[in-house]
C-alpha cells in the first residue's frame, strides 16, 4: 500500500464534476485509495462502467486504470465514502446566484453530510471556490453537528478545463489555508510526488488567493481585448503587440490573446463574486467592475462587424457560428459567449447554423433545442454551406485549418469573422475573402 515512500492515504472526493473528477483520478494515481461520490445517480452510473461524463483529454484512461487497480470507486452514498477517510475533499458546485453571489447551498448540504457521517479525525479540504469566511462557516456548521474532531482546510483549485490532468499533475503551487499543522503536514504528503510550489496560509487568505487570481487573469483578458480595440481603429496588430509586451518577464505571455472575451464556469462567476466580496466590506472593486463591463461588451464586436459589413441589417442573413464551447477542448459551455452571440443574431432575425466539434449536445440543451431557428450541423463545411458570413466562436484547431477553397465553394458569401484570431492572415491574403479578426487590420 506505499507508492514513492509515502502511505497511501483514504480519501473522499465529495463532488464528482470536472474538479472533484479529476482530482480525485489524480489523488489515485498518486496511489492513493480514493472514494469519488456525487449526488447524481447518472453520472455515478456512468463513471462506474469506466465512461467519463466529461470531455477531458487523457482523463478515461486515468480513470479506468485506477479502477482497475482497485484504487478508486465512484458512489453515490456520501455517509458510507466518508467513514474511515483520512481526507475528505468538498468539489461541489459553488454556481453563482441572481446577485453574483456565489450560492453555498451545495456546500453547505455537503458540509452537514459529511459531519453526520464522519469519524475518526479527517482532515476536511474545501476545494470549491467559496468567498473569503466560507471555511471557517463550513467549520462551524460541522461543530454544530457533531463531536467528532476534524481540521479545516482551504484547498483552492487552478485546473483549467481542457489540460486539467496535466494541470492537476504538474501544478505551478499547491495553496494550503489551515490552522493545523496535522492538516498541512498530510496535504503536503499528498502534494509531495507533484514536485511543486507550496504556499502555506491561514485560510483566509487561501480563499482570497483563488479570487484574486482569477480577477487578476480576467483583467489581463480584458486589458488585451481593450487594446485590441483600440488597435483596430489606429492601424496596430495586437498579436505583435501582446508578442513585444508578453516577452517583458514582469508581464508574462499568457492570457494576452485578445478575442470576444472569457466565458466558461469560472471568470465570470467568480469576477461577480469577488465584486460582492469586496461590496459587503463597503469597497467598490471599480477596476474589475470594468474588467466584467467590458469583457460582456466584447463579444457583441461580431454582431458590429456584421453590422459594418452588411450595412446595418442582419434579418434574412444566414450566419454560420463554429465554436459553442467557451473555449477549445472541452465540452463546456456554461457562460459561453456563443449563447448570447447567438441569441443575439436570433432575435435579428438572422439564421443561425451552429456547429462545435465536442460541445453540440451540452450548448442545445442549455440552450433550447426546442428552437427551431439554430440549424444544428455535424461539420464546420455543412454549417457554412449557403451562409452569408461564417462567424468563428472557439479557437478549436480544426477551425484554423480549414481548407480556404472548400469554404469557399460552399460559402454564399465570402465573409469571415474571427473572434479568436484563429485564422493565419497571410493564407487569407489572395482570396477574395471579406475577413475581420480581432485587433488586427482587417481585409475586405
Ligand atoms: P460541477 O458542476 O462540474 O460539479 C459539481 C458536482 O457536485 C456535480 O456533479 C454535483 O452533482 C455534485 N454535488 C453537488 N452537491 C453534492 C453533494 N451534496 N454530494 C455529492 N455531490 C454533490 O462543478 P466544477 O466545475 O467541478 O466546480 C466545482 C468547484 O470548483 C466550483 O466551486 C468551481 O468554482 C471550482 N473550480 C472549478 C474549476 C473548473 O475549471 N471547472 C476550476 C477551479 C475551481
Amino acid at each position: 500500500n506505499k507508492r514513492s515512500g509515502v502511505e497511501a492515504m483514504k480519501i473522499t472526493v465529495v463532488g464528482t464534476g470536472y474538479v472533484g473528477l479529476v482530482s480525485g483520478v489524480c489523488y489515485a494515481e498518486l496511489g492513493h485509495s480514493v472514494i469519488c461520490v456525487d449526488k447524481d445517480p447518472l453520472k455515478v452510473a456512468t463513471l462506474q462502467n469506466g465512461e467519463i461524463p466529461i470531455y477531458e483529454p487523457g482523463l478515461q484512461e486515468l480513470s479506468v486504470r485506477n479502477a482497475e487497480l482497485g484504487r478508486l470507486r465512484f458512489t453515490s452514498s456520501l455517509g458510507d465514502s466518508v467513514k474511515g477517510a483520512d481526507l475528505i475533499v468538498i468539489a461541489v458546485g459553488t454556481p453563482p446566484l441572481p446577485g453574483g453571489q456565489a450560492n453555498l447551498a451545495y456546500i453547505e448540504l455537503a458540509a452537514q453530510e459529511i459531519a453526520d457521517a464522519m469519524e475518526g479525525r479527517p482532515v476536511v479540504a474545501i476545494k470549491s471556490t467559496v468567498p473569503v469566511g466560507t471555511n471557517e462557516k463550513v467549520r462551524e456548521l460541522i461543530r454544530e453537528r457533531t463531536d467528532c474532531p476534524f481540521d479545516s482546510v482551504s484547498l483552492p483549485e487552478f485546473l483549467r478545463e481542457g489540460s486539467a490532468v496535466s494541470d492537476t499533475m504538474h501544478p505551478d503551487r499547491i495553496v494550503i489555508g489551515t490552522d493545523s499543522p496535522r492538516a498541512e503536514a498530510l496535504l503536503r504528503e499528498l502534494h509531495a510526488g507533484l514536485g511543486c510550489a507550496f504556499v502555506v496560509t491561514d485560510i483566509r487568505s487561501a480563499e482570497m488567493i483563488k479570487y484574486a487570481s482569477n480577477a487578476f487573469l480576467a483583467t489581463k483578458i480584458s486589458f488585451i481585448n481593450e487594446i485590441a480595440n483600440i488597435c483596430e481603429k489606429v492601424g496596430a496588430d495586437v498579436t505583435r503587440v501582446a508578442e513585444g509586451m508578453g516577452r517583458d518577464k514582469r508581464i508574462g505571455a499568457s492570457f494576452l490573446k485578445a478575442g470576444i472575451g472569457y466565458g466558461g464556469s469560472c471568470f465570470p462567476k467568480d469576477t461577480q463574486a469577488l465584486i460582492q466580496i469586496a461590496g459587503h466590506v463597503d469597497y467598490e472593486f471599480k477596476l474589475l467592475r470594468s474588467v466584467v463591463e467590458v469583457n460582456q461588451d466584447q463579444r457583441f464586436n461580431v454582431i458590429r462587424k456584421l453590422e459594418t459589413i452588411f450595412g446595418g441589417e442582419l434579418s434574412g442573413r444566414t450566419v454560420a457560428v463554429w465554436g459553442l464551447a467557451f473555449k477549445p477542448d472541452t465540452d463546456d459551455v456554461r457562460e459561453a459567449p456563443a449563447q448570447e452571440i447567438i441569441g443575439e443574431l436570433l432575435a435579428r432575425g438572422v439564421e443561425v447554423r451552429a456547429y462545435d466539434p465536442i460541445a453540440m449536445d451540452n450548448f442545445r440543451s442549455q440552450f433550447g433545442s426546442g428552437d427551431g431557428s439554430v440549424v444544428w450541423c455535424g461539420s464546420a463545411l455543412e454549417a457554412a454551406a449557403g451562409s452569408d458570413a461564417v462567424c468563428l466562436l472557439t479557437e478549436w484547431s480544426e477551425f484554423g485549418e480549414t481548407d480556404l477553397q472548400r469554404l469557399r465553394a460552399v460559402v454564399r458569401e465570402p465573409v469571415l469573422i474571427d473572434g479568436r484570431n484563429a485564422f493565419d492572415e497571410a493564407a487569407l491574403q489572395g482570396t477574395d475573402f471579406i475577413y475581420y479578426s480581432v485587433g488586427r487590420p482587417s481585409l475586405a
